[in-house]
């Protein structure tokens, strides 16, 4: 740390939890939303992230917000269904809500969520209920979340810390310390800490921006990543068309966003057809509530025809049989073992902040904004150049600080893009 950044650390450190709160709502509203003035917002949030989310309202309304409405998650309501709700139950959503959320979105209103629910609250649960009652909520929400795919509008997620996810991160610590850590770890991640957080992000922004004209000039037919103990050794072909974005993205609605607060990313969208190798994940992945360790898959032909992992295998197993799109990749991103992230060590069991500490591979769903003029084809369009369509999105972690990434050009030769995990 330089004497000037330690400087600006002691400022933060002297902030009490409610000040630095509003720097993390501030970063929220002005970069993760870009709100605009008379825009409506429509957020979701844990319970436990009450004075994250009424922070956030404050400086939405400050920003000139016509409207917020919060719909609260509460984790022992959702564990009172598992343990009392008839069978039929785990069929079904609240379809209604989802709809109503959509036409808000088609109406104008910017959606953030805040990310913070236990990750393994559903982990003792039947996986066959969780399964279903993920299929249902995903089928109830696909008009919702095309928007949002699509990038049809502002949007963006923050997290707040939380007791069971803090105790899951620093197992052993007492639960205040575990939640005061946690804080302070979301805090350094999503760039508050600093004097300016604003003008951080805009440097952040651009510093990614290069990087993602640099990828685009290249114009890559295939990814190749191999790490050194032989475990993955992996050949993504990139879809014809293909866009890299990162740094932020301006949405059909004309508004620029950052989706992720933190963000690291650098991706991309696979050709549905034309993945081929084997790959381990490097990160357990926690999925909707359940946990599955140590993932091998093997794929062809864009396909995975085998799927392991030592624990949640079953929860994995179900997860890409969803639909035909859930065992084909629908986003590639690469992300330099040394982001602040990934130096923290911290395994935080939330694809927020794993997935911006190490490249990734998503299971299904495409971004239609990362191909050549995407935004405005149909589903036909989009998958003749390879972007994959599923009901379901599911990053997990496949890079570390012994994996090599070449880019393949369309004659065959490789050129090295990332050595040990970091950028060549
Ligand atoms: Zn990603
Ligand atoms: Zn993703």
């Amino acid at each position: 740390m330089s004497v000037a950044e330690e400087v600006k650390a002691t400022g933060f450190d002297a902030l009490t939890l409610e000040e630095k709160l509003d720097r993390l709502a501030e970063v929220a509203v002005k970069v993760g939303l870009g709100l605009k003035e008379g825009q409506e917002l429509i957020m979701s949030a844990p319970m436990e992230a009450l004075p994250l989310a009424r922070k956030i309202t404050e400086q939405a309304y400050k920003a000139g917000a016509v409207l917020v409405t919060t719909l609260y998650g509460d984790d022992p309501s959702v564990l009172s269904r598992y343990q009392y709700a008839k069978d039929a139950s785990f069929d079904y959503a609240a379809g209604w809500l989802m709809e109503g959320v959509a036409n808000g979105f088609r109406k104008g209103a910017a959606r953030l969520a805040i990310a913070g629910a236990n990750p393994a609250l559903l982990a003792k649960e039947d996986p066959a209920k969780v399964a279903r009652a993920n299929v249902a909520a995903s089928k109830a929400g696909k008009p919702a979340m095309e928007l949002i795919t699509r990038h049809e509008i502002n949007w963006t997620i923050v997290a707040a810390a939380t007791p069971e996810w803090a105790k899951l991160v620093f197992p052993g610590e007492p639960e205040e310390t575990a939640v005061a850590k946690l804080w302070e770890a979301i805090f350094a991640s999503s760039r508050v800490n600093v004097e300016d957080p604003v003008a951080e992000w805009k440097r952040h922004g651009e510093h990614l921006k290069k990087r993602v004209d640099l990828l685009n000039a290249k114009r890559f037919s295939a990814l190749h990543f191999k790490s050194a103990d032989g475990t993955t050794d992996l050949k993504v072909g990139l879809a014809d068309d293909h866009l890299w974005a990162g740094g932020g993205t301006m949405a059909g609605n004309g508004v620029y966003c950052q989706p992720n607060i933190p963000t690291e990313e650098c991706f991309t969208t696979p050709h549905k057809d034309r993945v081929d190798g084997r790959v381990r994940a490097t990160k357990p992945l926690s999925h909707q509530g359940t946990l599955i360790e140590n993932i091998a898959v093997r794929f062809e032909g864009g396909k995975i025809v085998e799927a392991t992992a030592t624990a949640g295998e079953d929860v994995l197993n179900r997860l890409i049989s969803t639909d035909e799109g859930a065992r084909r990749l629908g986003e590639v991103a690469l992300v330099p073992h040394n982001s602040p992230i990934a130096q923290s060590g911290i395994l935080f069991w939330n694809t927020l902040f794993d997935e911006n500490a190490a490249s990734h591979i998503a299971l299904g769903q495409a971004y239609s904004t990362c191909l050549i003029g995407g935004e405005k084809m149909d589903a036909a369009q989009l998958a003749a150049l390879g972007a994959n369509e599923s009901l379901i999105h599911v990053d997990w972690m496949i890079g570390s600080a012994e994996m090599d990434v070449d880019g393949i050009a369309a004659d065959g030769t490789a050129e090295p893009l990332m050595r040990k995990g970091a950028w060549v």
